[in-house]
Order: structure tokens, then sequence, then C-alpha cells
């Protein structure tokens, strides 16, 4: 973590008053279902980073909003569950998805239910936008071309960034194509398909399609469905857009989770990986609910689908990073799609499996980040959809009854049409972890993703200083000679008690209360830890007096991986930070079931 600020060339004495407040406090507060009796206010603190992002790791949920997630939460986990990735991400708030009715202008009306062109077209470009619009902005009709709007993956590609696009839908459909397309209609995915966007067709001097634009706009890893699209035939010549895109920009054609496997760089030019004609399977097999009473029943859980040689999310998710990871940082956008498509198609097994494949794929981020600190990990839904919980199986107009992991009978409803299902227009939640995480907490709309992406001119943290140092504060230098007392600190003003040096180190830890066997053993136990006057920080797992295993961090904290192997039984997290003044040990239990 870098969240305390440093006076360049001088020991790391300037300290985050947030941590101040950490001392004493501490404990666990993401990990279990209960958050326990300890107040959290440290470690939310603690978790505060002003540092702009190196790389970014956007995670949608098409149509996965608080009831969907919360139904697959009960179906996976239990009432009392918790995912374990996409329940862990510190800071949380509400998204508004409204979007744009097309009309004469300036003005537009508010369409108040969106689709996942402008809505994904809203963190892509900062803007509104209309229904069915790929990062363009509204105009008179469906049919009339918007003005293109800058997206973030295009800005951040120019800086030199690597770029990755990945879709369990076609790569065409619309939340993959806002990231890096501009055309008036989500429809027009290959050159085949552009009967109502005439003016974006490449004989007529246009973009092209929504596949041309993604190739021409040399995305560096793009993964997911719709090889129909890019089998389709260019306008120019014979040649189909997959063909267009190994000759003109030097592509590399993955098919299959086995060729996904097999790519180790991007030496030999992007990737594209197409591992569907249409868009990927679901992770289960469907239940579609039905008119009163209802699909399924006390006893029905959902199947395993055959998904052939399809990569799944994570899979596709590990590769991405793994191919994008490089010095200058890099974006990569990762939509668990299908969660919409199947609840269309009023499915509650399909949604609830891909809502788990969007855990499994932020879980593949969040072990990436704890190796790379200054990545920001957020994960959201572009839109609210119609699946509802129930109190029984005749409070909807098409029901589904499902045995949750608890036993029990979760009833589970789509109203919206007699079959088949539509979008709503409820807030979605969104949640971050990582530099500039604290952004999305609160209420903020969709278009305030985008500057969040692109990162922000870091915010000073408030800070205090120790006697006979200098220290940069926002506007001027200020040295603070003297004994301990109280001193004011200009900026963001606040008063804080300067303590006599030497300092003993203060150290704020967080670790899980509990962990099974298996996490234990691979990836281990994850110790947060955020300290201050430190020279040198370790954290120890033992049992009993005897180390299993000691890992170092940076004399201001971060984030370990503790790996052991051990029975049912109690171990202890113990954290030493050695100081100028003197030594700080704190220690943490840690249950293993
Ligand atoms: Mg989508
Ligand atoms: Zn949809």
């Amino acid at each position: 973590m870098r969240f305390l600020p440093r006076v360049p060339g001088r020991r790391p004495l300037v300290v985050a008053a947030a941590t101040i407040a950490a001392v004493g406090g501490g404990g666990t507060a993401f990990a279990v279902s209960s958050i326990g009796e300890a107040d959290r206010s440290a470690d939310l603190a603690a978790a505060i980073d002003s540092s702009k992002p190196r790389n970014v790791i956007l995670l949608i949920g098409d149509g996965t909003d608080d009831s969907i997630i919360t139904a697959a939460r009960n179906y996976e986990r239990g009432a009392d569950g918790r995912f374990g990735a996409l329940d862990e991400l510190p800071f949380t708030g509400d998204m508004t998805t409204h979007g744009l009715k097309v009309g004469p202008g300036p003005d537009y009306p508010i369409a108040y239910v969106s689709d996942s062109a402008p809505t994904a077209s809203g963190w892509s470009t900062g803007k509104k936008t209309v229904d069915s619009r790929i990062s363009q902005g509204p105009s008179v009709a469906d049919t009339t071309p918007g003005a293109d709007y800058r997206t973030a993956m295009e800005i951040l590609r120019d800086q030199g960034k690597r770029t990755g696009n990945v879709s369990t839908a076609e790569l065409t459909d619309a939340t993959p194509a806002a990231a890096a397309a501009h055309i008036n209609l989500r429809e027009c995915k290959g050159p085949a398909n552009m009967a109502r966007c005439a003016d974006a067709r490449k004989a007529n001097g246009g973009k092209g399609s929504i596949a041309e634009q993604l190739v021409d706009n040399k995305i560096d890893v793009l993964l997911g469905g719709a090889r129909g699209s890019f089998n389709q035939k260019i306008d120019a010549d014979d040649r189909s857009v997959l063909q267009y895109a190994k000759d003109e920009h030097t592509y590399v054609e993955v098919a299959n989770r086995t060729e996904l496997d097999a790519v180790r760089s991007l030496d030999d030019g992007p990737i594209l990986g197409l591992f569907a004609s249409g868009n990927m399977t679901p992770r289960y097999a469907p239940l579609v609910a039905t008119a009163p009473p209802g699909a399924g029943g006390p006893d029905q859980r959902c199947t395993e689908a055959d998904r052939g040689e399809q990569p799944s999310l994570e899979a596709m998710t590990r590769k991405a990073i793994e191919l994008l990871d490089n010095p200058k940082g890099f974006f990569l956008q990762v939509e668990s799609a299908m969660v919409d498509k199947q609840e269309h198609a009023s499915d509650i097994c399909g949604a609830i499996g891909d809502v788990g494949e969007l855990d499994r794929a932020t879980q593949v981020a969040l072990d990436y980040q704890a190796e790379h600190p200054d990545t920001l990990i957020i994960v959201t839904s572009d839109h609210a959809h119609s699946t509802q919980i129930v109190p029984g199986v005749d409070a909807g107009r098409q029901t589904a009854t499902l045995k949750t992991a608890d036993g029990d009978p979760m009833y589970v409803a789509y109203s919206t049409q007699e079959s088949g299902s539509s979008h709503t227009g409820t807030q979605v939640r969104v949640a971050a972890k990582g530099p500039q995480a604290a952004n999305v907490t609160g209420l903020i709309d969709q278009t305030d993703l985008f500057p969040t992406i692109l990162g922000r001119e870091p915010s000073e943290l408030p800070t205090i200083t120790v006697p006979g140092e200098t220290v940069t504060v926002p506007g001027e230098t200020v040295t603070v000679p003297g004994p301990a007392r109280t001193v004011t600190v200009p900026g963001p003003t606040q008063t804080v008690t300067a303590p006599a040096r030497p300092i003993a180190p203060r150290i704020s830890v967080n670790v899980p209360r509990s962990i099974t066997r298996n996490q234990l053993r691979r990836p281990g136990v994850t110790v947060t830890v955020a300290a201050t006057g430190a020279a040198r920080v370790t954290v120890e797992l033992r049992r009993g007096n005897t180390r299993i295993v000691r890992k170092s961090v940076r004399s201001n904290g971060g984030t370990v991986r503790l790996p052991a192997r051990a029975n049912r039984g109690t171990l202890r997290v113990v954290v030493k930070a050695t100081g100028e003044g003197r030594d700080r040990t704190t220690s943490r239990t840690l249950r293993v079931r």
C-alpha cells in the first residue's frame, strides 16, 4: 500500500493520520458473514490509497444487480455465506445507469431503463447517450450517427498502456464494443450487418462494423465469442474480418482453451481468441422459470453445462493479465455477459452460474493485485435486470424454485413480461479495491467511472509530521521543530499530535478470522499490513511458538500470502515492525477449518 506520502530523499517520517487511528484497532473486517464487534474504521482508512493506478481491471457483470447477486450468493454460499472475491472488496457504492432517448436535441429525454450500449458507453466515454448506441453521442434518430466519443481504452492505449477486452458474449456485443468502437447501432456487428449503419460502412468512408473497429483499434488481447461476425467478408475484397485482422494487424488467432493456454506473449502480435460462433456457453444448464407454480422445486439444483473446448471466464482473465502485464501498465475490461442473456431467457441457473464465474474472474484479479498493488480493480454492472427473490411460487408471472446452499427453497420470479424478461432501471452496485478505489463509494453515476479508469490527480491524504523533519503539504513546506505537541498542518485542515522522536513503529493488520485447509495450502492466508515509522516489517505464521512461514513486506506495509499445510485448529499471525525507536509486535489468531 502506498497511502503514506513520502518526503523526497528522506526516511518516511510523514505519518498518515488515518494510520494513527489504527493503533489499537485493526482486526478482521471483510472476510466473514458477520462484520464482528471490532470497529472497521482503521481497516478502511488503511485501505485508502490516493495514488494513480498503473493497471486497471474493470470487471462487469452484465445485468448483474443486487437481486441476482443475492440469489446467486444464497444458492452458491447460503444466506450467511460470502463470495470469496465479489464480497471482499472494501469500497462499495451505488451507481445510476439511466440513458437518453433519441430526439431533436440539444436536450434529450431520459431513458430510465437502459441497455448495455449506452451504459458501457457511459463508463467508456464519460458521457450519456441513447439506447443501442456505441460510444457515440445522441442524435435525432437511431440510424443517424452521433459524434464519436473517445474511449478510456483508446486514451490509455495512446498513453502506451496495453489493452484487453474479454467477454463471454460475442466480442461484437454492446459491452465489449463500447470499449473500442463507435457506431450508431449495436446491431452492426460485422460487415454483413450494416443495413442500419450505412454511414459507418468502410465502402462509404466510415470506420466499419464493430468487428472491424475492434481490430483496427489494435486491442492487444481480444477474447470471447463472435466467430460468426469475424467470418463475414469485408467491403474491400473477399477476405473475412479475421483474415484481414491477421494480414493487416498481425493478429494471432486462438480457437479453444488449449490454444489459449499455449499463448505465452504478445511477441507474435495481438491475440484474437474466438471461442464460439455467437455467445459462449454459460456454466450451468438452463432452468427456465414458467407460469406459477413455476419450474424446479425444493430439491432442484443446477447442473453443469458442457462447455466443450471453451475456456472459462476465469481462464480468459488469467491469460489476459499474463499477456498484458508490463511496466507501463494496462487496462483490461472483463465481462461476465451471460448473466444478462440468461435473465432475458428467465433462466435462473444460467444467470446464477455466471455470477459465480464473475466471482472467480475477480479472484484472479485480486491474486494479481496482491503482487501488484498499483492495480485498481473495479467490479460493477451495467444495468439492473428482472430477477427477484420472492416469498413463494405464486409471487410473479414466471417463477422457479431452487434448493440453496442452506438446503432451503428459494423462490425467484420474472415479472416484466409473460415470457422472457427485460432490463429494469434501479441503481446497481459498484465495488473496488486498490489505488483510488475510494472513488466508487457513495452514490455515483456510471459516467463517473471514466475519470476513475483514467486515473485522477492524487489528492493529499491528511498528514502529521514529527519534530525536526520537513514535510511538504499542499501549498507549502513546513518545518516542525521542538518537542511533541499539537500542530496544525495547512491543506486539508486538521489538528494532530506530533510525538517526540524516536517514534515506535505503528502497525495495523488485517487477517481473516478463519480459513479452510485448502485455502491455507493454496493460495495461503492473505495478510495486509499498514506500518509507519518502521525500517523492517515481517509477517509470520505460527503454530504455538513454532514458526511455519515468514515473509517480509515493505517498510510501510503491503499484502502477503502465507501458504501452509495445517490441520484444523488455531494458528497465529505475528507481525513485527522493527523501527528506530523500539519494535512493535501484533498478533492475530486464525482458525483453520
Ligand atoms: Mg454485455
Ligand atoms: Zn440485456
